[in-house]
Order: C-alpha cells, then sequence, then structure tokens
C-alpha cells in the first residue's frame, strides 16, 4: 500500500483545534481512497518558544525532513508580540521551513460555494461562480532584496528595500502557475506593473518564453491596480493569477476577503520536488481560540491541497472536497459563516459531519459501480 509521512504542526491559538479535528477526515479518506498516512506531531511557534526556547526546534525541523509534506496550523499570538522580530513565531518559524525546503510558490485558491454566496461581501451575482487559484512567488522579490535596511543621510533617515528578480526565480513559479493552469481552465493572467517596474518587465518576458512550452494555455497580463479593482468587479474572469511576492501578499488577502472568511481557505507551498506545505490561509485567531467555534474547511482544506499535490491523490481530494460542500448544501454552518435557517454547528461537529459525509458518498458510489 502506498504510505505517505506526514509532519504535523499544529502551533498555536485555533490551529491545534482545527488539526484535531482534520486528522480523522483525512485518515478516513486514505482508508476508503486505498494509501496509508503515518502522521508525526511536532512543536512550532509560540508553543514551541514555551517549550524549548525556539519556534521551530532542530527536532520539528528533523520530523519535516524526514516527512513528504508538512500538515500546518496556525502560529502567533499576544504572548509572543513583544519578541524581538526575528523571534516572533511566524518569522521564526515559517521563513526558516519556507528557505529549507524552497518552498517558492504559494498557492491559494479561491471558491465561492453556491451554498455561501450570502457570506460574501460582493453582491451575489458577482461572486457567484468565482473560482480562481493565485500563485504567488514566496521567496524572492522586494521582501528579501539586498541591499535593504536604513541610513543616515544628511536629510533625515533613507529606508531601503530592494526589489530583484532573476530569471531562474520567475521560471521556477511561472512552470508551476503553468502546470496548475493546464489542469484547471487554462486561461493564466500574470499580475505585473510593467508601466513602471524594470522587474515587472523581466517577468513579461521570462513568462512569455515559458508559455511557449504550453501552447493550450491562454496568457493574458495586467497592471496590478487593475487587477485590484477587476479582483471586486468581475473575479470570475480569473483563472490563474501569478504574481510576484508583493503584488501576490496583497491581492490574495483582497480574494480571501470575496470568499466571505478566512475559515474558508486553504494555502500550499510548494517548490520544484512533491514537497509542500499545507496550511489555512488565517493565522491562529487569538479572539476565538479554544471556544469551538473556528471553522475546520480551510484546514480540512488544506488536507486534500496535500493530498492533491504532495501525494497526487487527486480522488481523495475531490471526495473531500465534495463533502464539505455537501455538508454546506444539508444547511450546516459554523458562526462566521451562519446565517438564516442554516443549522449552527461547532468546529467538531462540523468535521464529524465532513466525515460522515465522505463516507456515505463513499458507499453511494461503490453501490452504483457495482
Ligand atoms: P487571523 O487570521 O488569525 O484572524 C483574522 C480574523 O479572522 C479574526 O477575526 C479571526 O477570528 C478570523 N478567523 C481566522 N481563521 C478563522 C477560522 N478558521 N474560523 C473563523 N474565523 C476565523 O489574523 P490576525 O488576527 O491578524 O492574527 C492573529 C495571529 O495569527 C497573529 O499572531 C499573527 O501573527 C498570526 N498569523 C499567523 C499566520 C500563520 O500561521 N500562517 C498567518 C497570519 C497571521
Amino acid at each position: 500500500m502506498k504510505t505517505y509521512r506526514v509532519a504535523v504542526l499544529a502551533g498555536d491559538g485555533i490551529g491545534p483545534e482545527l488539526v484535531r479535528v482534520t486528522i480523522p477526515i483525512l485518515r478516513l479518506a486514505s482508508y476508503l481512497y486505498g494509501f496509508e498516512l503515518i502522521f508525526e506531531e511536532a512543536l512550532v511557534g509560540g508553543t514551541a518558544i514555551e517549550a524549548t526556547g525556539k519556534a521551530l526546534p532542530p527536532e520539528t525541523l528533523e520530523i519535516c525532513k524526514r516527512s513528504q509534506a508538512i500538515f500546518f496550523g496556525a502560529v502567533g499570538g499576544k504572548q509572543w508580540e513583544s519578541l524581538p522580530p526575528e523571534k516572533q513565531p511566524e518569522r521564526a518559524a515559517l521563513l526558516p521551513l519556507r528557505k529549507t525546503f524552497s518552498l517558492f510558490a504559494n498557492l491559494r485558491p479561491v471558491t465561492c460555494y453556491p451554498e455561501l454566496i450570502e457570506a460574501s461581501p460582493l453582491k451575489p451575482e458577482i461572486a457567484s461562480g468565482v473560482d480562481l487559484l493565485i500563485v504567488r512567488e514566496l521567496t524572492g522579490g522586494i521582501y528579501f532584496g539586498q541591499p535593504k535596511g536604513r541610513v543616515l543621510t544628511e536629510q533625515g533617515e533613507r529606508a531601503i528595500d530592494t526589489l530583484v528578480y532573476d530569471t531562474s526565480e520567475i521560471e521556477r513559479v511561472a512552470t508551476v502557475a503553468f502546470e496548475i493552469a493546464l489542469r484547471r481552465k487554462k486561461s493564466l493572467t500574470l499580475i505585473d506593473k510593467a508601466n513602471v517596474l524594470e522587474s515587472s518587465l523581466l517577468w513579461r518576458k521570462t513568462v512569455k518564453e515559458i508559455a511557449k512550452n504550453y501552447p493550450e494555455v491562454e496568457l493574458k497580463f495586467m497592471y496590478v491596480d487593475n487587477a485590484a479593482m477587476q479582483l471586486v468587479l468581475k473575479p470570475t474572469q480569473f483563472d490563474v493569477l501569478l504574481c510576484e511576492n508583493l503584488f501576490g501578499d496583497i491581492l490574495s488577502d483582497e480574494a480571501a476577503g470575496i470568499a466571505g472568511s478566512l475559515g474558508l481557505l486553504a494555502s500550499a507551498s510548494i517548490g520544484s520536488t512533491k514537497f509542500g506545505l499545507y496550511e489555512p490561509a488565517g493565522g491562529s485567531a487569538p479572539d476565538i481560540a479554544g471556544k469551538g467555534i473556528a471553522n475546520p474547511i480551510a484546514q480540512i482544506l488544506s488536507g486534500a491541497l496535500m493530498f492533491e499535490y504532495s501525494f497526487q491523490e487527486e480522488e481523495a481530494a475531490q471526495a473531500i472536497k465534495d463533502a464539505i460542500r455537501d455538508v454546506l448544501k444539508d444547511g450546516y454552518r459554523t458562526m462566521d459563516i451562519a446565517k438564516g435557517s442554516s443549522t449552527y454547528c461547532t468546529t467538531e461537529e462540523f468535521a464529524e459531519k465532513v466525515a460522515q459525509k465522505l463516507e456515505a458518498n463513499f458507499k453511494k458510489k461503490k453501490q452504483q459501480e457495482s
């Protein structure tokens, strides 16, 4: 039987409660679809700082290295905000993980479920049918470019950030984006600022070259300011959006807003191998942690992304997505998306419904096949 090792890094805030209810769903899906998962838990974030003094202890990194994927909850919280920036949970845990495993592409799918159309702040006729995916370059650009820092000049302080990209950094993330577009609606939009930025011109040139290997994919270009507007005016025009780091950071949060709750959106950070880090798009949500009200959909969808991108278990991934959709169709909602006649569920109850639906759908499918 195919076996996959997964490092489970639940972290802080709502991370542990979401991971705890999601693992049984992933186990069930693996059992139904004929593969085995070996989970190994490890400390990360503030919880790890309390226990070991480090947000990413060496033992955690070792566990990640002997795994094929990292299933991540969230890190951070008020307790650790006063630490120096380089010691804070997000920076001291996520950045080294991205670096160690060369996770240069961040994928964020945004889907508006018809059943949740009223959760979107957009008008139903605009949000209806949104199904897009943002591919954000994650390890280069202005966040990492050198020189960086502050210097004193005769006029006062000067702050410097450098936006720099090499062709090879663009090629590898563009290839990921084209491969994804091939499996979707075969449309890719490069988001840039080619009217003012030299780096954007290099992005255009490089992406046009890569596009020659993907003649089936329609390539479009859009300035980032226009893209920010188009995302709220007509988000259904997009399939895959390819963005450099800073533009992707901003646009992916804007796109998250379209869905209506951070509890609905998963994300994957991948590189050139099958290894990936899978986590909800949101953070540790200290305001609702421990109350049993967090929405587990994003965490469960992160598991589906892991099945799809790291294990190529597409059938199991689709079954999980279908089960979530069916539970929503039946009217069950966590507090963040509850409205009108929906039946309110706790985090745990919603996850149990998803597991029940997953099993029922599988049995129904087997009966139909026999
Ligand atoms: P957040 O994403 O944690 O919360 C923003 C809002 O969304 C809150 O109102 C929260 O209740 C809500 N929310 C988030 N996930 C939800 C869910 N599953 N169900 C229902 N509602 C949900 O962002 P924040 O408040 O800015 O940050 C809180 C902490 O998380 C900070 O310490 C921040 O550094 C950290 N953070 C971590 C990550 C990560 O681990 N990758 C990402 C972003 C923020």
